[in-house]
C-alpha cells in the first residue's frame, strides 16, 4: 500500500478567556492523533462536534499550526515547512467545506471562483484557464453556462458540485472534505456522496472525510477513525469497525443508528448517561469513562492507548481490550 499523508501525534490546544473574571484556559482539540491515509483511499473521522474532527483536519491542511506532532506528505515533513517552502504542496491537499454557500465568495462568478486557484498556483495563458475551467465544470456535472452565474444562482447541491471544482482543479492527491453533505437535503446527499466516488475513482484521489453521520460514512469510507474529545479511539478498515466494534463509544454510536433491511441479530441499543464534558477539563483516565456504561476502577485513574486488538490494522484505547 502507498502511504500518501502520515500524521504522528498531532496535538492541538486552544487557549480561550471564560467566565465573568476572563479566566484563561487551555481547551484541548486535539490530543496525540496518529493517522495514515493511502493514495486513492478514503479515511473518515466520526464523533459528535467538538470532538476535534475539525481541526484534525485544519491541521493536515496547515490552516493551523500544530503544538507538536509531524505531518508528512509522502516523503516530506510538510508540518515543519515555512508559508514559502509549503506553497507547492498546499496545492497536493484541497478543501470541500460543509456550507457551499458560506464558503463561495457571493461577488464572484463561477468562472471566477475556479481561477483564483489556478491563479495562486500555476502560470496558464487565458486560454489554457478557461478550458481548464470548463473542464472542471463538465467534470462535476454542470453545464458552461454555469461559469458566468453567480452563487446565489444555483441550489445546495450545486453549490457543492463547485465547491468540489473549485478543491478538484489544482489536481491534488487528497481532498479534505468537512460534513460535505451534512447541509443538504438527503435525496441531494447520495448525489453528492456518489459523485465523490466518481471522482475519486477517475483521479485515484484520497479522501480525509469529516462527518458525525454514521451512515454516510459506512457509505464513502474504506477506513474509519472514531474521536471523542479529541482523541482517536478506535480505528481500522470500515468493516471491522462498523461490523465489530470494540471501543464502547463505538458500539454506543453504532447502536443508535437504525439498520434498514439488514439481517442479522438485532443490536442492544446502548445510551449514553450524561453530557459531553467540556474538553477544557477532560475527564482524568480514560476520557470516556463519565459516560461509559462498563467503567471499572482503573478507567478514572489510567488512560487507555490506541493499540492494535486481534487484527493488527484495527486498534481501540479500551481498558476492557487491552492485553
Ligand atoms: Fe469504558 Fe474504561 Fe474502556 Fe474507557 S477504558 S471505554 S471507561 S471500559
Ligand atoms: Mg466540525
Amino acid at each position: 500500500e502507498d502511504v500518501l499523508l502520515r500524521v504522528e501525534s498531532l496535538t492541538k490546544s486552544f487557549e480561550m478567556k471564560r467566565g465573568p473574571f476572563k479566566k484563561k484556559e487551555r481547551l484541548r482539540a486535539v490530543s496525540d492523533v496518529s493517522l495514515s491515509i493511502n493514495k486513492g483511499e478514503t479515511y473518515s473521522l466520526v464523533g459528535e462536534s467538538g470532538c476535534g474532527k475539525s481541526t484534525t483536519g485544519r491541521l493536515l491542511n496547515q490552516l493551523i499550526t500544530p503544538d507538536s506532532g509531524e505531518v508528512w506528505l509522502e516523503k516530506t515533513e510538510i508540518s515543519k515547512l515555512s508559508k514559502k517552502q509549503i506553497k507547492p504542496f498546499n496545492r497536493r491537499i484541497q478543501m470541500v467545506f460543509q456550507d457551499p454557500y458560506a464558503s463561495l465568495n457571493p461577488r464572484m462568478k463561477v468562472f471566477d471562483i475556479l481561477a483564483e486557484p489556478l491563479d495562486v498556483h500555476l502560470n496558464l495563458s487565458k486560454k489554457e484557464k478557461e478550458k481548464m475551467i470548463m473542464e472542471m465544470l463538465e467534470v462535476v456535472g454542470l453545464n458552461e453556462y454555469s461559469a458566468y452565474k453567480y452563487p446565489h444562482e444555483f441550489s445546495g447541491g450545486q453549490r457543492q458540485r463547485i465547491g468540489i471544482a473549485r478543491a478538484l482543479i489544482l489536481k491534488p492527491d487528497l481532498i479534505i472534505a468537512d460534513e460535505p453533505v451534512s447541509a443538504l437535503d438527503v435525496s441531494i446527499q447520495s448525489q453528492i456522496l456518489n459523485l465523490f466516488k466518481e471522482l475519486q475513482k477517475e483521479f485515484n484521489l484520497a479522501y480525509l472525510f469529516i462527518s458525525h453521520d454514521l451512515s454516510v460514512v459506512e457509505h464513502i469510507s474504506d477506513k474509519v477513525a472514531v474521536m471523542y474529545l479529541g482523541k482517536i479511539v478506535e480505528s481500522g478498515p470500515k468493516q471491522k469497525v462498523f461490523e465489530s466494534p470494540k471501543h464502547p463509544y463505538t458500539k454506543a454510536l453504532l447502536s443508535a443508528v437504525p439498520v434498514i433491511g439488514k439481517k442479522g441479530p438485532k443490536k442492544e441499543r446502548i445510551v449514553l448517561k450524561g453530557d459531553l464534558p467540556s474538553p477544557v477539563n477532560p475527564p482524568t483516565g480514560c476520557s470516556f469513562h463519565t459516560r461509559c456504561p462498563f467503567v471499572m476502577e482503573i478507567c478514572q485513574k489510567k488512560e487507555p492507548f490506541l493499540q492494535s486488538e486481534v487484527n493488527h490494522d484495527h486498534q481501540v484505547a479500551c481498558h476492557l481490550t487491552e492485553h
